[in-house]
């Protein structure tokens, strides 16, 4: 058993704890609030706070179980999704109902390639492989573009002007493959057609690009 500090649950325990409270509270006020609508003679329509509290309650409760939830998929350890649903790779910490989510899908088998939480978000060559930032210059000054997407979510090795003529050989290889493999979800071009944007021939969409090749959508 990992100490408690260092479980996901563990980190939560004061957040939890206070959240808990607050949910607590809210009945009091609910039970006030009906009670001064049944009043007679009454100088105030409070039906507008009694929704917003109602609506609260619900919000915050609802995000208390995925909170707690997720810290159980995290504990336990269990398989979540290397993406998201539309196919996008995630790095980072992630809210609470997308990790639910990512576990959703590598329990249920639509997953397409499965992993641990929190060895991918401690994976520092992940993190890296996924960091946007371009590390050349230009005119003396970092350079401000990102590095180019790649269909398994991670980075080129710099933006596009930055890349090498090889580099750029290999990226046009694979967004080649991906356009005769697979129709636009994004755009609706057909496969074997470029993506579209206002009318006109545009960059491959991201979800093109991380489709599965051979996939429909
Ligand atoms: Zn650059
Ligand atoms: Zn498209």
């Amino acid at each position: 058993m990992p100490d408690a500090d260092n479980t996901a649950r563990g980190q939560l325990t004061d957040v939890l704890k206070q959240l808990n409270a607050v949910i607590h509270r809210l009945p009091a006020a609910e039970d006030a609030l009906a009670a001064y609508e049944q009043r007679p003679g009454r100088d105030f329509a409070l039906d507008e706070v009694q929704r917003s509290l109602s609506a609260l309650h619900e919000s915050l409760q609802m995000a208390y179980l995925q909170v707690e939830s997720a810290a159980v998929v995290v504990d336990k350890d269990q398989p979540v999704d290397v993406a998201y649903g539309n196919g996008k790779p995630w790095g980072g910490p992630q809210r609470p109902h997308y990790v639910l989510g990512l576990a959703d899908r590598a329990a249920n088998g639509t997953a397409r390639a499965t992993t641990s939480y929190r060895r991918r978000l401690r994976d520092g060559q992940l993190a890296e492989s996924m960091d946007p930032t371009c590390p050349h210059t230009r005119y003396g000054q970092p350079c401000t573009s990102e590095r180019v997407n790649r269909a398994d979510g991670t980075r080129a090795a710099a933006c596009w002007p930055h890349l090498t003529p090889e580099q750029k050989q290999e990226i046009s290889v694979e967004r080649d493959k991906a356009i005769t493999a697979n129709a636009c979800s994004e755009c609706g071009a057909a496969a074997g057609e470029k993506c579209v944007r206002n009318g006109k021939p545009a960059s491959i969409h991201q979800r093109r690009l991380h489709a599965p090749q051979g996939a429909s959508s």
